[in-house]
């Protein structure tokens, strides 16, 4: 059993008016999960940049809608993740579908449009995509800036609510001024930048804090995020799992995948059925203990509550 704590099927579905029942241009669609091994699929609401400001908020409306209207709606077996509890309680044939927001832009800067989002639903909120936004700088933001001080509210609400603070994206100062003041840090699909030098990876410092700060962290099956080559396989991966557990994070460590969020695929991780395999690689150079602690339960007991 597994949990993925990101995957970008939403946003496809939006932009291509895809099915989730059976679309092949879907990683992550209702065959594949089905089939598959993962128990919990978060599902990011991302609104690209290009969209205009003022259309930022509907976007994010719109991919909740088909959320409920496509994910959960039709399927019995599938059970909107809300609490710790929910996810206790999904009996064995069943799935859980949990929604998270990757970047506050479609907020701007107002603190009610986050509000809403939480009662529909988000359970762990990104607080920047790439750029800067009214909360933070992202990591592609020359200025790197950190939290402003709209971004403190957001943190602060995030913390009263009990919602996870995703801290992945966030500019290298951002990352620092949240995990401060983040009750419920997590950094949803990192990985570690001593293998693969893109900026959107964690260094040796950031991965100490998010372990002291007990926080929750997901290793990503982005091809750029794993190695400095030009192609990736489901190895690379393994090694990001044996670093992070060298560093100490055997109780952090979970499955971000991406999947649906880039064009470049990891060879062995197609899709969410591929985990499978994948599972068996574990087993192989784990113990079972602590394939089951990052493939699992560490999500579920990281989970705010
Ligand atoms: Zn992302």
């Amino acid at each position: 059993m597994i949990n993925d704590a990101h995957c970008d099927a939403l946003y496809k579905m939006w932009k291509y008016d895809l099915s989730f029942e059976s679309s092949e241009h879907l990683q992550v669609n209702y065959q594949n999960w089905i089939k598959s091994p993962v128990k919990v699929q978060c599902f990011a609401i991302f609104v690209p940049p290009e969209v205009p400001e003022e259309a930022q908020f509907s976007a994010a409306l719109k991919m909740i809608d088909l959320f409920y209207e496509q994910i959960i709606n039709p399927y019995h077996h599938i059970k909107q993740i809300t609490s710790y509890r929910d996810m206790e309680e999904l009996k064995e044939h069943e799935k859980g579908a949990m929604l998270t927001l990757e970047g506050c832009h479609p907020i701007g800067s107002d603190l009610e449009k986050l509000k809403t989002l939480l009662r529909l639903g988000v359970k762990a909120v990104g607080l920047t995509w790439n750029q800067a936004n009214a909360v933070c700088d992202g990591i592609e933001e020359p200025r790197g800036a950190g939290l402003s001080s709209f971004g403190r509210k957001v943190v602060q609400l995030l913390n009263k609510e009990k919602i996870w603070t995703d801290l992945s994206h966030l500019s290298y100062q951002g990352f620092w001024d949240a995990i401060d003041l983040a009750e419920f840090p997590m950094a949803s699909h990192s990985n570690a930048i001593a293998l693969a030098s893109h900026r959107r990876n964690l260094d040796k410092r950031q991965i100490q804090q998010l372990i002291k700060k007990n926080a929750w962290i997901g290793v990503t099956f982005v091809p750029d995020f794993l190695n400095d080559k030009m192609e990736a396989s489901y190895l690379d991966v393994l090694h990001h799992i044996t670093y992070f557990l060298e560093e100490g994070a055997e109780d952090c460590l979970g499955f971000g995948s991406d999947f649906d969020g880039t064009t470049e695929f990891v060879r062995g991780l197609y899709d969410p059925s591929d985990y499978y395999p994948f599972y068996q690689q574990l087993l192989h150079r784990w113990p079972n203990h602590i394939v089951w602690k990052i493939a699992s339960q560490n999500f579920i007991k990281k989970f705010p509550r």
